[in-house]
Order: structure tokens, then sequence, then C-alpha cells
């Protein structure tokens, strides 16, 4: 039996990682792939130490670190975890089953979909939920960003290089961007503001996007868009099946609740990042929060485990 098995191996799982490794623990880290989110973060701006830094050179950094310590990541994936009497028995994709007395959910989150006609047929094809990695593949043609967030503006603030015109969509009455991204971006010629809009379908001739079916709510008006291009950009969604699956209190958005120290309200189970109800989802809140994390297992496991609750 292993100590400690950390899933997922974004920030928050390698900072974990790579503290349970100079506390010579005795714990598995297994991922899907090294570096989560980050590799398709583009540039980042706001990780200290790093005036800027492209996420992919990020994660090679983050990988060096785990080598130089020992830390051997197993690529796989966790499909299953069951507590025993005494620990927890994990699954994997592959068919390998580990054994440990605390598990540490690092997994993170993933883009939400529309989950509308054409969203899955289109992906990669004209439906993007990456801005930073295919904006470029975009040039002089309508686009279509949905989402009035932080990100929805990013996305556009960023194709504003590449696309001719840009309509940016959201479904409530006001766009939630922060006032200065605001500004930037609606006042670009090129981009053309729809407030209280869905999309209902995404259209195309079997290999590429050509058209959205669009509602104006206001006007109870259903019409189409010409665009070759779908940016997604509605929230994220996290990764906490499995935490649930092992009756982990999550909140409405699904997120792990953890108390300070990362424990959650199930005994031996610890969250940390993005799949967690933390308000900041950044690169440097979740490699905090891996390193606090690990801590807490190591205190636990040394004091005693407990829940919050
Ligand atoms: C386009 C984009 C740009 C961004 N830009 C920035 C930025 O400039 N600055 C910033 O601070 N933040 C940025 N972020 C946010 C940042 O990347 C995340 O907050 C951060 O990566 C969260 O880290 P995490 O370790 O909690 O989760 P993640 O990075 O989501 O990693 C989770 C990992 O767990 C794995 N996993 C999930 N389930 C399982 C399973 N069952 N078995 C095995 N493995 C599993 C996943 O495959 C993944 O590797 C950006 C995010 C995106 C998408």
């Amino acid at each position: 039996m292993h100590q400690l098995v950390i899933i997922g191996g974004g920030p928050a799982g390698i900072s974990a990682s790579i503290y349970a490794q100079r506390k010579r623990m005795d714990f598995v880290l297994i991922t899907r792939e090294i570096g989560g989110q980050v590799i398709k973060a583009g540039e980042i701006e706001n990780y200290l130490g790093y005036a800027m830094v492209d996420g992919v050179m990020f994660v090679q950094r983050m990988m060096e670190q785990m080598e130089r310590l020992g830390v051997k990541p197993i690529l796989d994936e966790v499909v299953k975890v069951e507590r025993l009497e005494e620990g927890f028995l994990l699954r994997t994709f592959s068919g390998k089953e580990y054994v440990s007395k605390v598990v540490l959910f690092c997994t993170g989150a993933e883009h939400r979909k529309l989950e509308v006609p054409g969203e899955r047929e289109y992906t990669g094809r004209g439906v993007s939920y990456c801005y930073t990695c295919d904006a470029p593949f975009f040039k002089d043609v309508d686009v279509l960003v949905v989402g009035g967030g932080n990100s929805g503006f990013e996305a556009v603030d960023q194709l504003i290089n590449y696309a001719r015109r840009i309509y940016l969509m959201e479904i409530g009455e006001q766009f939630k961007a922060d006032e200065v991204l605001r500004e930037k971006v609606l006042s670009s010629q090129k981009v053309v503001p729809l407030l209280r809009h869905r999309v209902l379908e995404i259209k195309g001739d079997k290999r590429n996007v050509k058209s959205v079916l669009v509602e104006d709510l206001n006007r109870k008006r259903v019409y189409e868009l010409e665009v070759e291009g779908v940016f997604v950009e509605v929230g994220l969604k996290p990764n906490s099946e499995l935490a649930k699956s092992l009756g982990v209190l999550t909140t409405q958005r699904e997120e792990i609740i953890i108390d300070c120290n990362n424990r959650t309200s199930e005994r031996g189970v610890y969250a940390a990042g993005d799949c967690t109800n933390v308000f900041a989802k950044q690169i440097i809140t979740a490699a905090g929060d891996g390193a606090k994390a690990l801590l807490s297992v190591y205190h636990d496991l040394t004091y005693g485990i407990h829940s919050w609750i």
C-alpha cells in the first residue's frame, strides 16, 4: 500500500509531487498528460519570477524539476476509486490497480461545452476551445466568440489580430469581463457585440463550420450568422466525478469543497487546484494549493487523518 496517490499532473499535482518527493513519501502521481491546462495557456505573464513565459516552456521547466528530484509520473487515467476498509483502491484505464492510504485529487477542469447540435461534429473543424492555440487559423474570416466573461474577451482580443469580423455573444444582459478589457475590445471596429443571444446550432458543409443558427432572446428572432469559426468560452467544468463517487461534497458548480488545509468532506480524500471551490483558478494558486495539500496530507498521515466535517 502506498501512502498517497496524486491524481492529475497539472500545476497542482506537479507541485504536490515535488513536495511529496522532498518529504521522501511513498507516493504515485497518475496523470493523463503532464501540464494540464498550462499546455494551452500560450503566453503567461502572471507567474512569480517569470516576466513572460510560454505555456509549453513552463511545462518543460516543471518536467525538468520533477526529473531532477526523481519524480516519475505514470501516464494513465484513473477511471475508478473505491474506499477500502483501510485506504483506497484505484483502477486505471490501462487496467492497473493501486492501493493507497489517502488520495489527492488534482484533476483540474475542462471547458464547458455549448451542448448544441453540430458542436461535437465540428470540434477541431471550426469549433475551438483554445483561442491561444487556434486564433491564427482564422485569418481574414468572420468568427463567433461565445461567452462575455474575461476569457471570451481575451479570445476576442487575440482574434482581432487575425479575423475580419468577430461576433461576441453573451446570453445575459451585460458583458461580465473586467472594465479595462471591455473598453479595449469593444472599441475595435471589428467587434460586433450580441447581448441576450444564444447559439441553437452549428452548421457546416460536413468538413468545416459555415454558419451558426442563433436566437435573439429580446426580439424572439432566430437567424443565421455566417462564420467559419466558433470559439467557446463559457466557463470551466471541474473534473470532480471520481471524487463525487466517494461521496465528497461539491458545490452547485460541481467543485470539490475543501477547507483551508485542502481536506474534503471525506476522510482521507484531499483536493487542490481548479477542481476545488477555491475562487482563484490560476497557475500560481494551483501550484500553491498543491504544495499546501501535500503538507496537510503529510501532517495527517503523521498525526491522524480526518475530514473537514
Ligand atoms: C487557454 C488558457 C489560458 C490560461 N492562461 C493562464 C495564465 O495566463 N495565467 C494563469 O495563471 N493561469 C492561466 N490559465 C489557467 C491555469 O492553466 C489553470 O488555473 C491551472 O492549470 C490549474 O491547474 P490544476 O493543476 O488545478 O489543473 P489542470 O491544469 O486542469 O490539470 C489537471 C490535470 O489532471 C489530469 N486529470 C484529470 N482527471 C484525471 C484522471 N481521472 N486521471 C488522470 N489524470 C487526470 C488532466 O488530464 C490534467 O493533466 C489558463 C487556462 C487556459 C485553458
